[in-house]
């Protein structure tokens, strides 16, 4: 894979909610791993709210996730940023991908149908509609990547955590949206321009975004920007075996009283098994002990 390499820069992390509702168990977790492997590699830490999906932005929500943050003793450097306020940096990515972009003009049904009548039912790749042009009368709603064909793109990369992960993303995604028919920017473009801008180098999350990475890997070659390296960490389940979060009922672990540490930290460092020497005395203890466990789990989650 021809990739830039970024590891002479500072090491910088991120955490990157969406402003969907309170942090929970779930997102603690994926803050906590950023933040630990941020800090015990003595870098930056960098917050950045994915406010993009107006009609999924709870009002107050992004507050409350940094009060919450800022209550378990996760300092972040430098400015917190919002992507609604980078729309720009967006467009100009899109101006940059030129041709390598196109409209569609296909609403959901018509993807079904078309997939259907392929004998596709299950897939969710896009069947290339609009790909040579929208059909005489209609508008434009979405826009698309153009996905290689000969030969398909395959990305490869080395996952910290999950190791060597392949995806064919030609074959299994299909040219991807970049702008939603709702108008808004579609989550692959926002976090690959966002993530190259604020100069990240290490990027730490849920193994729920694991199938995401080749397509933004493909999007950092295509704009010419470097790859950072990657580490999903698993996911926190429900007792259904569902994904935590605000969907499927995930209760807010800051309720406002002063026992997060044994309320939401520890819990979430038992889940990210972490070696904790001792009992920890306060929130500042926490962190000291949590960051030498992390060290101490460096060697099978290289960089
Ligand atoms: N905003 C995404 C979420 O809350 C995370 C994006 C990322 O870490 O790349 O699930």
């Amino acid at each position: 894979m021809d990739t830039k390499s970024v590891s002479s820069s500072i090491y910088t992390g991120r955490f990157a909610p969406s402003p969907t509702g309170p942090l929970h168990m779930g997102s603690l977790v994926a803050a906590m791993a950023s933040y630990l492997d941020a800090k015990a590699h003595d870098g930056l830490w960098l917050l950045r709210i994915e406010d993009l999906d107006f009609d999924r932005n709870v009002k107050g929500a992004a507050q409350e996730i940094l009060k919450s943050l800022q209550r378990c003793g996760m300092k972040n450097d430098g400015e917190v940023s919002w992507q609604s306020q980078r729309q720009h940096l967006y467009e100009a990515a899109m101006q940059q991908l030129d041709t390598h972009v196109y409209s569609c003009a296909c609403s959901r049904k018509e993807i079904a149908d078309s997939r259907l009548r392929m004998g596709e039912a299950a897939s969710q790749v896009y069947p290339g509609t609009c790909r040579n042009g929208i059909a005489a009368g209609k508008a434009p709603r979405a826009w698309r990547l153009r996905l290689p064909e000969i030969p398909h793109e395959i990305i490869q990369f080395n996952d910290r955590y999950c190791g060597l992960q392949t995806q064919d993303i030609t074959a299994e995604v299909g040219d991807f949206v970049l702008k939603r028919a709702d108008g808004f920017w579609a989550y692959q473009l926002a976090v690959v321009v966002d993530d190259a801008a604020q100069g990240i180098t290490h990027i730490v999350r849920g193994a729920d975004l694991i199938d995401s990475t080749a397509r933004q890997i493909f999007l950092q070659k295509l704009l010419g920007l470097a790859t950072p390296a990657y580490l999903h960490v698993p996911v926190v389940l429900n007792e259904y075996g569902e994904k935590l979060s605000k969907q499927t009922g995930a209760l807010a672990f800051d309720r406002g009283d002063n026992d997060l540490l044994r309320e939401a930290l520890i819990p979430a460092a038992d889940f990210l098994e972490l070696k904790l020497e001792g009992n920890a005395s306060s929130i500042a203890a926490f962190w000291d002990k949590a960051i030498i466990a992390w060290r101490n789990k460096l060697h099978v989650m290289p960089i």
